[in-house]
């Protein structure tokens, strides 16, 4: 397994649609062995593929944080929302392309999630709490979507702005 460079904010890639997957390979299973890894290590909850620079629908996630309950590395291919709730929930979003920056964001609180597995069978779950939140949150950069997206300009450009000079410090160093 391969720790993979996360893309930061901004950047082309980050704001592209990506492809589905067409066929479940080895190819396949090493990148998602990789963005698992690349997710732990960062740390974080969830991880889509654009953020690696793959242009393709696969994210992971796992949303358990504490150490009591046994870790779940969850691997969505060509995720799909097929319900979502009417009512809302806010959650403070961040994300490993926006490094330190945090919003609020209001979401369907409940969603039904169908995927193919690693096996490339068809699954279907309904995810609320923090697990909806991120598997919107991952669907979306499929979408080419951030969650500054859904924040006021003058905030997303703000943050966009504080990217850009953590970019340029980065280039330096
Ligand atoms: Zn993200």
């Amino acid at each position: 397994m391969t720790l993979r460079p996360i893309l930061i904010h901004p950047d082309p890639r980050l704001k592209k649609v990506t492809a589905a997957v067409t066929q479940v390979d080895d190819d396949l299973r090493v990148l998602a062995a990789d963005m698992l890894e690349t997710m732990y290590d960062a740390p974080g909850i969830g991880l889509a593929a654009p953020q690696i620079g793959v242009m393709l629908r696969v994210m992971v996630m796992d949303c358990v944080k504490d150490d009591i309950n046994p870790a779940r590395p969850m691997v969505l291919i060509n995720p799909e929302i097929t319900w979502e709730s009417d009512t809302h929930s806010v959650y403070e979003e961040g994300c490993l392309s926006i490094p330190e920056q945090y919003a609020d964001v209001e979401r369907p609180a409940e969603v039904e999630v169908r995927w193919m597995d690693l096996d490339g069978a068809e699954q279907t779950e309904r995810f609320d709490g923090l697990w909806a939140t991120c598997v919107q949150h991952e669907i979306d950069h499929l979408d080419g979507k951030l969650f500054i997206d859904y924040l006021k300009p003058l905030k997303r450009q703000m943050i966009t702005r504080k990217m850009q000079k953590l970019k340029r410090e980065r280039a330096r160093a």
